[in-house]
């Protein structure tokens, strides 16, 4: 949408000042159902609104087949959304939604949700929400993964460097603890892929491992990780390269990973600014990775995660009735 010069912004957000406007946009956005089929008699259903139902409840009680045998169908309008469970005002969680979208702080986010008479929202909630949206990136990038799991492929170089996140000292409780993190660059796409050793292990296997779930046969490889490494141990490594197809370049043929090397400095500084508890640096990863994806795939941040919300929170039912009865 950005690239057709109209894009959503606080100013088009502003113009919401209810809580049934602010549910009005999001029906028409797509982030609420406006209606929904009654899994019981067919019957289109529109939310009502009942007392201490915030989003309205789908109701039918038709006297039809159907409803004979299951009786009345109730299902609250939130179901299944992003606003599901949720107590605060859905022009806030709108704001929250933006406010992550283009990266504000969590002291812009607390001004931009400011109301005259209004408590501010704590700075844990606005964390709390912040979280739940990279767990939308997460959504969509696994996804992505699914239908195109590789990078690379005959005719591709691919980069890879590896970099400890977090070396970085902070106050207690705030620093990053060392993690040992790979990162992959198709020269041609552009598109990255990273991911944690696991246990922290950066040994050929780990890494390999690594590389073959990511980088397709056939690639040609540029790389320096191993240059640590003695020469029995990156003549084992050549040999199960070869075993899997995988060209790897000598790097002291001169490979370059500059690419991937400036790829990943953002996030380096991004992770060491804030401080990331360790549990939570995969999802931070995927917010990066997500981001990465936005400006290779020319996505508007706030339209992009709206349509991974979407997708990841449809809403109306979890599963088909017949599945429940
Ligand atoms: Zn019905």
């Amino acid at each position: 949408m950005a690239a057709g010069g109209s894009y959503l912004n606080l100013a088009s957000l502003s113009v919401i000042t209810t809580e049934e406007e602010a549910q009005l946009w999001c029906r028409e956005k797509g982030l609420l159902p406006a209606d929904l089929e009654c899994p019981l008699c067919g019957e289109l259903l529109h939310p009502e609104l009942k007392d201490r139902s915030k989003y309205g409840v789908f109701i039918c009680q038709k006297k039809v087949a159907g409803h004979e045998v299951y009786g009345r169908f109730n299902l609250s309008a939130a179901n299944n959304t992003f606003f599901s469970g949720t107590r605060l005002p859905t022009r806030r969680v709108l704001i929250i939604m933006y406010a992550f979208a283009v990266k504000l702080s969590y002291s812009q986010t607390i001004r931009e949700c400011h109301e005259t008479n209004v408590p501010e929202v704590a700075e844990s909630t606005i964390a709390d929400w912040f979280s739940y949206l990279r767990e939308v990136c997460r959504g969509s990038l696994d996804r992505r993964y699914n239908n195109q799991p590789n990078i690379g492929g005959p005719n591709h170089v691919v980069e890879i460097d590896e970099c400890k996140i977090g070396r970085n000292k902070f106050e207690a409780g705030r620093l990053v603890e060392d993690s040992w993190v790979l990162g992959m660059i198709d020269r041609q796409t552009k598109e990255v892929r990273l991911e944690i050793c696991p246990n922290n292990k950066r040994d050929i296997h780990t890494l390999l491992c690594l590389i073959r779930k990511h980088v397709a046969a056939q690639s040609t490889i540029m790389t320096d990780c191993w240059k640590g490494y003695d020469d029995l141990t990156l003549q084992n490594f050549r040999e199960l390269a070869e075993n899997h197809n995988l060209n790897f370049v000598d790097p002291m043929s001169g490979a370059s990973t500059i690419l991937i090397k400036n790829s990943w400095r953002p996030l380096k500084q991004r992770l060491c600014r804030g401080g990331v508890r360790k549990d939570d640096l995969s999802d931070h990863l995927c917010e990066y990775l997500w981001r990465q994806d936005c400006s290779r795939l020319q996505r508007d941040p706030f339209d992009a995660i709206i349509e991974d919300i979407k997708v990841l929170y449809p809403g109306g039912l979890h599963q088909d009735l017949d599945d429940c009865v």
